[in-house]
């Protein structure tokens, strides 16, 4: 045997007796079948066994077993990024004449998607006002397919009430997606909305970007559908397969990896975004300081009632239950579009940059009116930016805004 093809044909096995909590990383596209009969009688969709990296490897199925244990699934699936985990949904669930509906602050791309790739294949779509349950029931027809569904919504964090439009669904007959990226499958149970109830109900399906809080490092891309729903996960299976939307080995670890430490970062980013909060109410400088645990915030209460017990706040910013570290800030309308720009630039620790759950203080700039159709007119009003909290010390992150404020004249 020449070395090349020793090289290549030298065994392989992890060693015996080798007992780690770390889960190996197994990098697979071929899966070798010890003979013909076994390679004929493998089947892609039993998951006892292995046909190609495509379709598994023992790090991604114990990586899918995991993200359905945070979200309280019993099916999940991974996917190379989290629009991808949006698009699945969408491709395995609908067909041609039906029509989807997605809340007017759905996150921007799934809106996009919607608009074109939907579109062209005779999938119509409308959105609906979150914050209204008589325009979602008004817009569901015999058409209508899907729900989609975000809490916190997307940017302006508006909290919906989960339960009585998953409700509304259910009594129309028709299927709820939740993104659950905010939530992140902590700060409530997307398929258990209701924990004192008699047995656990919520959404047909969740979809997660893992990109963020899961990965927690800004460095990774990946997102997973969920669902507690036997049928719907062999729909759903079946389309991942034949889109061929597999993740590779070493992503896989990465969020492996993070998932261990993702409550206590979730928690501590919770923690600072609240500090930041408050601190923001008390400037002059902001007309509005949304995030779904400031009392004033659009669905307060409904956030209150699933995340926090129902119990009473005591101040401005709610202490108890879980959110995600992200807080939106409308600027008083008497400040220039300039000077919010110039707050941006000036900020230091807070990046210019999208996504968010990673350790790095970021902050993007929106023009809420080309976004939105139906928000309010006071919420039009003003510049708008959206901070999402790294793991920078609070008493830093303030000092940074507070100084940006002054260059900006603000
Ligand atoms: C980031 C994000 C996504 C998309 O995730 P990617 O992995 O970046 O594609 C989807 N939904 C929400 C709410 C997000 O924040």
């Amino acid at each position: 045997m020449k070395p090349v093809t020793a090289l290549i044909h030298h065994g392989y096995q992890a060693p015996d007796g080798f007992v780690s909590p770390q889960t190996a990383v197994h990098k697979a596209s071929t899966v070798i079948f010890p003979d013909v009969q076994s390679l004929r009688e493998r089947t892609w969709l039993d998951k006892s066994g292995y046909t190609y990296g495509l379709h598994g490897t023992p790090t991604t199925f114990t990586l899918e077993e995991r993200i359905a244990y945070l979200e309280g699934a019993q099916y999940a699936v991974l996917l190379p990024s989290g629009l991808a985990a949006i698009a699945q949904v969408n491709m395995a669930l609908l067909r041609q004449g039906d029509e989807v509906l997605l809340p007017d602050n759905a996150y921007g791309p799934h809106k996009v998607f919607a608009q074109s790739e939907l579109k062209r294949w005779g999938i119509s779509h409308q959105l609906y006002d979150p914050m209204d349950l008589a325009d979602l029931a008004s817009r569901i027809t015999p058409k209508t397919r899907l729900v989609w569904l975000e809490a916190a919504g997307s940017i302006t964090l508006e909290f919906p009430d989960l339960l009585s439009m998953v409700r509304l669904a259910k009594d129309k007959g028709v299927f709820t997606a939740l993104d659950n990226t905010w939530g992140a499958g902590l700060a409530f149970k997307p398929f258990d909305l209701e924990p004192l109830g008699a047995a656990p109900w919520g959404v047909d399906v969740s979809v997660h970007a893992l990109t963020k809080y899961p990965s927690g490092g800004g460095d990774v891309l990946m997102g997973s559908v969920t669902t507690c729903d036997e049928g719907l996960a062999q729909q759903i299976k079946l389309s991942h397969m034949r889109l061929g939307f597999g993740v590779g080995g070493n992503d896989a670890e990465l969020v492996l990896r993070s998932l261990s430490s993702m409550d206590m970062r979730y928690r501590h980013q919770d923690a600072t975004a609240r500090a930041l909060a408050t601190w923001c109410l008390q400037q002059s400088a902001f007309a509005q300081v949304l995030h779904p645990a400031v009392v004033d915030s659009p669905g307060h209460a409904n956030w209150r009632r699933l995340c926090a017990g129902d119990k009473p706040a005591v101040g401005a910013v709610h202490t108890e239950g879980l959110a995600a570290g992200m807080l939106s800030l409308r600027f008083d309308p008497v400040f220039s579009p300039e000077q919010i720009d110039t707050f941006c630039n000036a900020l230091k620790l807070f990046k210019l940059g999208f996504s968010w759950g990673g350790p790095m203080s970021l902050v993007v700039p929106y023009d809420l009116r080309s976004i939105r159709s139906m928000a309010g007119p006071q919420m039009l009003q003003g510049g708008f930016v959206r901070l999402s909290v790294g793991l920078e010390a609070a008493e830093d992150l303030m000092a940074d805004m507070s100084q940006a404020l002054t260059q900006a004249g603000i």
